[in-house]
């Protein structure tokens, strides 16, 4: 045999197994692509499904030809001639917000330093009080809906008192505050009780319900990613929820469905819930009541979807409060008592936020979420056990918190107590029903407008019954006559939230709404008979929501908005 062939053999083996090698090894990255693709498809195919499933084909097509829509209006807008036009627009309309909000008359003199010597308490205590006094819409005369949850002028010393006692405390330190931490722990125990929390409910107090809410979707989120492993959280809202729920989503990751609340009851469509809920679903939210209509979706249903499908359900009582949870007592129909109410008794809710600032009347910056245990609750906590400056642990958004608001607030629910509660929710609520009897049946007002489904607290919403009586007109007219209500859109509507101030007002603010009503009426006889050739003035709301309202881009809206935020800052 010639030596060499061996050899050449060897070689020609070993070159076959590494060219094999190479091929089994592209063989198997052939695999893996493969197989990428196929678990690719399939994601797809299952966001798919759940997305068809959930919106309808009717729904998925309208919600693609809605996508479609806005991207040819925003290219439009953002076209050479159309876009030299709304910027002008845009600037002279923050300029005059600014006018409105900052002032700048040569009477004003500006602090942009600090002194060089401090000021006197005297001279502080005078500037003060020239704050105080500057011209403003007069919440004092119950003209300003919700916004000022006023509990009294003696409830005001009582609290102006009880925070000057606890100015510098912080219940991050509870060695040092520990009248503090009790009074936390008191405050949180009270609410529970009031919601019906079982045995084992948990909460903690935030600096409002904005907070509240966050926090409660956060422990939702935390929740299912540590017990299902979800990474791709959606929540399911009713469209009448609170912002705050939009919030969450964007600062928390969480994806949002809108669910509508069809009329005539316009509370949350529930097969709509159904149809959407999937394996990445963490949370449900119903309102009790929702801000724009005070109307209470249907709980007890959402408790049922919540239950067999074992998902969290949180309800929003922020705004409900205490009104909403001292309704029977005071003798009014409670939402859904027959079905076991809206709160805790419902084995479905896991978590409700309340407002102690709003009907608890407490300074402004509490509020409170509850759990239906301790494990949901400590799902929202921080804990950080490596930090260069200790274990660190703090249970919300915070770090330090003002331990005089916390006081407040607990000095304000001692001093209100039950009987308390029971007379503002009476006067609230009596105020709100009268106001919504007053639309249904005054012979003015009831032509013209109609209350938004069937409002149970104290928020009455109204809309026009027809297109020839423009309701932000009207938001105008009582603008004009020195009423701060608040506009909604989605449909078109305005609202009315009682608190003290203006339950009592409500007379007044019933004989203005006619005397605005008729006029608005006797324009729009005008107009018909001259066949509409009359073009309208316009006021601030009827055009920020009728004309920017009607274009479907919300890029100029978000402008002013943001003109609006920066206003704020104006020094
Ligand atoms: C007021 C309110 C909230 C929370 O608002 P904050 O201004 O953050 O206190 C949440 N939900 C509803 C329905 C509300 O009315």
């Amino acid at each position: 045999m010639h030596p060499n062939i061996p050899m050449t053999l060897q070689k020609v083996m070993t070159a076959t197994r590494a060219s094999s090698d190479v091929l089994f090894t592209l063989s198997n990255l052939n695999i893996i692509r493969n197989l990428v693709f196929v678990v690719f498809l399939l994601r797809l195919a299952r966001k798919s499904f759940y997305t068809v499933r959930g919106h309808g084909v009717v729904g998925t097509i309208s919600n693609v030809y809605h996508k479609v829509q806005l991207l040819l209006y925003s290219l439009f807008l953002r076209s050479p001639g159309v876009r030299g036009q709304v910027d002008k627009q845009v600037s002279s309309a923050i300029s005059k917000l600014e006018t409105k909000l900052a002032p700048q008359g040569p009477g004003t003199i500006k602090y942009n330093s600090l002194p060089k010597q401090g000021w006197t308490a005297e001279q502080v205590r005078a500037e003060l009080d020239k704050l105080s006094g500057m011209e403003h819409t007069m919440w004092e005369d119950g003209r300003v809906s919700g916004a000022v949850y006023h509990g009294g002028d003696d409830l005001l010393k009582l609290q102006t008192a009880a925070w000057g006692q606890f100015a510098v405390a912080n219940p991050i330190h509870p060695d040092v505050f520990p009248g503090v931490r009790k009074m936390e722990a008191e405050v949180v125990a009270m609410v529970l009780a009031l919601f019906n929390a079982p045995k084992g409910g948990a909460g903690v107090t935030t600096s409002g319900g904005t907070e509240s809410i966050l926090m409660a979707c956060l422990s939702a989120r935390q929740k299912a990613y540590a017990e299902r492993g979800v990474t791709e959280p959606e929540m399911i809202i009713p469209n009448t929820a609170h912002a705050a729920f939009n919030k969450a989503s964007q600062y928390f990751g969480i994806k949002l469905h809108s669910v509508p609340c069809p009329g005539p009851k316009h509370t949350i469509h529930i097969p709509s819930v159904r149809r959407l809920i999937n394996p990445n679903t963490i949370l449900l939210v119903g309102s009790a009541p929702n801000f724009p209509h005070g109307i209470v979706d249907d709980i007890p249903a959402l408790s049922r979807l919540a239950v067999s499908y074992k998902i969290p359900l949180h309800v929003d009582c922020c705004l409900g409060s205490f009104v909403i949870a001292f309704l029977k007592k005071a003798g009014y129909a409670s939402p859904y008592e027959e079905q076991g109410g809206f709160d805790f008794r419902l084995p479905g809710v896991t978590s409700i936020s309340i407002d102690t600032h709003k009907y608890g009347f407490a300074p402004k910056g509490n509020s409170v979420v509850l759990y239906r245990n301790r494990t949901l609750r400590s799902y929202q906590y921080f804990i950080l056990p490596e930090w260069s400056g200790g274990v660190y642990a703090s249970p919300s958004i915070a770090g330090s918190r003002p331990g005089a608001l916390i006081a407040g607030c607990w000095a304000s629910l001692m001093a209100i107590g039950e009987s308390g509660y029971k007379d503002s929710c009476h006067q609230i609520v009596g105020a709100a029903k009268k106001f919504e009897a007053s639309i249904r049946e005054d012979p003015v007002l009831s032509r013209d407008l109609k209350v938004v489904g069937e409002p149970m607290v104290s928020v009455v919403a109204f809309a026009a019954t027809t297109a020839e009586i423009d309701i932000y007109d009207i938001a105008d007219a009582m603008s004009a006559k020195g009423w701060h209500l608040n506009a909604l859109q989605n449909p078109p509507a305005m609202h009315v939230a009682f608190t003290i101030p203006t339950a009592n007002a409500v007379d007044k603010l019933t004989t203005d709404l006619v005397e605005v009503v008729e006029l608005e009426r006797a324009k729009a006889d005008e107009r018909r008979r001259l066949g509409q050739k009359v073009e309208k003035e316009r006021g601030d709301t009827s055009a920020l929501y009728g004309v920017a309202g009607s274009i479907p881009d919300k890029s100029i809206v978000s402008r002013l908005a943001e003109g609006f935020l920066d206003t704020l800052y104006l020094s």
